[in-house]
């Protein structure tokens, strides 16, 4: 059941959204339940500064009731802005991309360890990520990757964690190397199936599954739900089963089919009523006490926040 490289090379966008068409019309779930949430997974690229301003953006988090977000800035400063507003909210992730370019390139930039221990150390920031760690001869080899290791041994030594995105083998080959780094697997994997998540969930308990941007608009061609939104059963099984180390973020970044356009503002963040409303309907099919983890519980344990 491994993931051919060649089906995984879709994803070299930056957000690595796929099959993302006629995306504004379809499967909207009504946001029917409005209890409070944890955001693991936002951005605040200078392409959505543009048009949603660091205030509107803690505006959306208190209307969409978002008690606590994890925002990655590009550049990593930019999530300060909106930190600086609401510090009880807000955690900041830093980032070492700062072009559309440095998704690729930064595991062959050792600048990027100096930056992060810095950032780690001024205590504004509680983790690093988003990194994108894909085959098609981007990922460096484990043994050689400088940065990449360097930034392991960093977030186990600060306890912070380090969100990454990854095909299986890599990501079971960094997990099991940094058993004590905690790591958020972004999209949990993205085209992953349950059983392949499972392979590697049960292998590394340091490994928590994300469900940011896996909605309806954004992995058509890979839903955790049925077309009525409806939890998948085999998707509901994992999650029962591994209920401490789920999470769930919105990845604001829109429109789907822009992928990483510089050229036009991302309205992310004017669609966060659009992505909790999907994540809230199908969280609500869960146990209640499973939904609650994933929703809320997990992320405020893995970063050391009072329950
Ligand atoms: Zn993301």
């Amino acid at each position: 059941m491994r993931l051919s490289k060649l089906s995984f090379g879709v994803f070299i966008s930056n957000l690595l959204f796929i099959f993302a068409v006629n995306a504004a019309d379809k499967n909207t779930v009504p946001n029917t339940n409005k209890e409070s949430v944890f955001d693991m997974h936002m951005h605040y690229k200078w392409s959505q500064k543009e048009v949603t301003s660091p205030k509107q953006a803690v505006q959306y988090l208190s209307k969409h009731n978002i008690s606590h977000a994890v925002v990655i800035g590009k550049p990593a400063e930019n999530a300060l802005l909106i930190k600086k507003l609401a510090p009880e909210k807000v955690i900041a992730i830093f980032s070492p991309y700062r072009d559309s370019q440095d998704w690729y390139r930064w595991q062959r930039n050792e600048q990027v360890l100096i930056d992060a221990r810095k950032a780690l150390a001024s205590g504004e920031y509680q983790g690093v990520g988003e990194l994108h760690i894909i085959g098609g001869g981007f990922a460096r080899k484990l043994e050689s990757a400088t940065v990449l290791n360097g930034l392991m041994k960093m977030v186990h030594e600060f306890d912070v964690p380090i969100i990454e995105f990854s095909q299986p083998d890599y990501m079971l080959a960094i997990c099991e190397r940094y058993p004590k780094s905690k790591i958020i697997w972004a999209h949990a994997g993205a085209v992953l199936k349950p059983d392949q998540i499972d392979q590697v969930m049960s292998k590394c308990r340091n490994v928590w599954s994300g469900m940011a941007a896996r909605d309806p608009w954004r992995y058509v061609g890979n839903q955790h739900t049925d077309e009525a939104g409806k939890l998948l059963p085999e998707w509901k099984a994992l999650m029962i089963k591994y209920a401490d180390r789920f999470v769930v973020g919105s990845d604001t970044v829109w429109p789907v089919d822009q992928l990483d356009g510089w050229s036009e503002p991302d309205t992310g963040w004017e669609q966060l009523g659009r992505f909790w409303g999907f994540h809230r309907a199908w969280l609500a099919q869960l146990p209640e006490d499973v939904a609650q983890k994933i929703k809320y519980d997990n992320a405020m344990k893995l970063f050391k926040m009072n329950l």
